[in-house]
């Protein structure tokens, strides 16, 4: 007899529980506890994004100005993850965010500045710790000095002082960017270093390592395996819009280097995706294409037919969205995510749960109702990795997230993405926020995916796809869970408590 073997129904198979014409949220179901005969540790998180490109754990940054470029899509591969870097700005600059992540094996990127020896620097930043000073104050010159923070503090008059008055002399030796975190701290420690460039094969200048971010990552779980590519660099996706202007922009990232991307629709069911779908499946064959947002079967069939490597999942699920209030069209996530993964396995075609995740417990959730990966925008937007820097609001560090839908986002452009440019009036299908500081996703992430592989481990799946096997099975068995329960199931009846996950 083998753990599995049940004579009494009892719990909901996943095709009776979504058959009964309600919307169920994550937090509205619950999934019943298995069989465990492997310890959690055993359990292997690896998945894919789309149909090519592997993954080693299945966290994805959202395409959104608050969240993905190159610092987070560096970190993310470097966790075995991916991130989706932005289209809301030129096509120059979200190519260059591409190829800086894809030009390092290193899990940050410090997006030092470049000076000339002639320049002053008036202001800072508040982003470098350091600044680079090269013979003509760009990354392709040669490397005269470094200036740090503390150095420039030190100058009462900024604006009139040339840097070169008082830069440190430049290290005697670089670091080569193929370095993986290993290999450049034992660089930093055998050269006796504090900082060295980090320079490409052609002599470019990528950016500064200092003997402080190896000590603040050696601080941090040992990273996992990174996600790397079929070119054997760091997997980068990159979102596009359904211009016809974002064919330039494809070019441009496909010559970056992007190993898939996300064709960046609220409602993907549309002429104007299909098109783009085949024409970059068309022009680009090794390029993975990822369609969305879809939320039914019809629309994922559409786009599977249209030739997709990955379906995007999710309409009004996002925590910064307003598209189930404003345009009354979407569907609660767990259902769609179900729905649309039953029928993309079919056609081998990942699915990837985009919005709605605000803990580990979401994640195992929509993992084992068919997703290959989560998609997240708000579980990230409070880390060192993403854009903007922290402020203060009511005494708490927060940071800046707001919707690609929101009026601020579209005025920038990403209009786009909610077919704002056929209405001459913008209507807002998002809001501006604020997330509380996480520190860094090297900590954070870590310590999220050994909760999901605990909640794995429970349920008696010991990979991604043995929990799809549970779920097709109809082993896995949910209940949906009342309002009581749900109170029941989160910290209750306590005068106060402090929640400290990790
Ligand atoms: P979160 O992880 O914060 O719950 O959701 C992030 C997801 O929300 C994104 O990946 C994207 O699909 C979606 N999204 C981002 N901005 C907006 C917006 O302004 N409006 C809507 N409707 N969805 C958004």
């Amino acid at each position: 007899m083998n753990g599995y073997f049940f004579e009494h129904e009892d719990g909901f198979s996943a095709p009776r529980l979504f058959s009964q014409g309600v919307s169920y949220t994550y937090d509205d179901v619950i999934v019943l506890p298995g069989y465990i005969d492997f310890p959690a540790d055993a359990v292997d998180l690896s998945t894919r994004l789309s149909r090519r490109v592997p993954l080693s754990i299945p966290c994805v940054a959202s395409p959104m100005d608050t969240v993905s470029e190159s610092v987070m899509a560096a970190a993310m591969a470097a966790l075995g993850g991916a991130a989706v870097v932005h289209s809301n700005a030129s096509p120059s600059r979200q190519a260059a965010a591409v190829r800086a992540a894809k030009s390092r094996r290193l899990p940050f990127v410090s997006q030092t500045p470049f000076f000339a020896p002639c320049d002053a620097i008036p202001d800072f930043g508040d982003a470098a710790a350091y600044a680079l000073v090269t013979e003509s104050g760009t990354s392709t010159s040669k490397l005269v000095g470094v200036v740090a923070v503390s150095d420039w503090e030190g100058v009462s008059d900024k604006k009139g002082t040339p840097v070169s008055e008082y830069m440190r002399p430049a290290p005697p030796s670089s670091a080569s960017a193929s370095f993986d975190f290993e290999q450049a701290a034992a660089f930093l420690a055998d050269e006796g270093l504090d900082c060295a460039p980090l320079v490409a094969e052609d002599g470019e200048i990528l950016d500064l390592i200092t003997a402080k971010d190896i000590e603040t990552i050696r601080s941090y779980p040992k990273l996992g395996k990174p996600s790397l590519g079929s070119d054997g660099k760091f997997v980068v996706g990159a979102a596009i819009g359904t211009r016809e202007e974002d064919k330039e922009r494809l070019e441009q990232l496909v010559k970056a280097g992007a190993n898939a991307v996300v064709v960046d629709s609220s409602q993907g069911n549309s002429i104007y995706q299909l098109d783009m779908i085949k024409y970059a499946k068309g022009r680009y064959s090794d390029l993975d294409v990822i369609g969305g947002n879809v939320v039914t079967i019809a629309q994922a069939q559409n786009l599977v037919k249209a030739g997709v490597d990955g379906l995007r999942v999710g309409m009004g699920s996002g925590s910064i969205c307003t598209t189930q209030e404003v345009c009354a069209v979407g569907r609660g996530q767990a259902t769609a995510v179900y729905k649309v993964a039953s029928f993309a396995r079919d056609h081998d075609v990942p699915v990837i749960a985009d919005g709605g995740i605000s803990n580990s417990g979401h994640i195992v959730k929509a993992l084992v109702l068919g997703a290959s990966t989560v998609m997240m925008g708000s579980f990230l937007a409070g880390s060192h990795e993403a854009p903007g820097v922290y402020e203060y609001k009511d005494g708490r560090r927060v940071k800046k997230y707001r919707g690609m839908g929101s009026l601020e986002a579209m005025t920038k452009g990403s209009d786009a993405r909610y077919l704002g440019d056929a209405l001459k009036l913008k209507v807002a299908q998002g809001v501006v926020g604020a997330v509380a500081d996480k520190g860094s996703v090297l900590k954070f992430i870590p310590y999220t995916m050994q909760a999901v592989k605990q909640g794995f481990q429970d349920l008696g799946a010991s990979s991604v796809r043995s929990a799809h096997d549970l779920l097709r099975s109809e082993v896995l068995r949910l209940e949906v869970r009342t309002g009581a329960a749900q109170v029941e199931g989160a910290v209750h009846g306590l005068v106060s408590y402090e929640k400290k996950a990790f």
